[in-house]
């Protein structure tokens, strides 16, 4: 993992938002890729990076939007109506995104396969787990 996902990892929105999410101990489940019995782990679809990317968008288009209306509004008047409209409208497409985009994401969670990383853990005592748990692990 390089530098640029671990910072995204540390400032991700959903990844703040997800500490406040009770969450219950997963029971022991089986995976019917590789057959490995343990505990799931909790993932979630999308980029961090993506979704860091999305609020960084929205604070340098935000932070534009009031330099340039304020530039304006203090009577100086050397601003385009439409590069502060344009901001304007990049903040409001941001502010959309970003919340749509978190919000997506923890709610997409899924349970993978701690081994194969593969979203196909079931549970074990129902019939496909243990006809997996009999496949991988024949009796001796
Ligand atoms: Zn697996």
């Amino acid at each position: 993992m390089n530098l640029k996902d671990r910072f995204s990892k540390l400032i991700a929105p959903s990844r703040w938002l997800d500490r406040f999410i009770p969450k219950p101990p997963l029971p022991e489940k089986i995976c019917t890729e590789c057959g490995h019995t343990g505990v799931p782990e909790r993932r979630r679809r999308g980029e961090d990076v993506i979704e860091v990317g999305l609020w960084c968008l929205l604070v340098i288009f935000g932070a534009a939007y009031v330099i340039t209306y304020g530039i304006n509004s203090w009577s100086w008047k050397i601003m385009p109506g439409l590069v502060v409209r344009t901001f304007s409208l990049l903040t409001k497409v941001c502010l959309l995104l970003g919340p749509v985009c978190t919000l997506w994401r923890i709610s997409t969670e899924y349970q993978a396969c701690p081994k194969c990383q593969h979203p196909t853990m079931i549970p074990l005592d129902s019939p496909r787990g243990r006809q997996v748990r009999e496949q991988h692990q024949p009796r001796q």
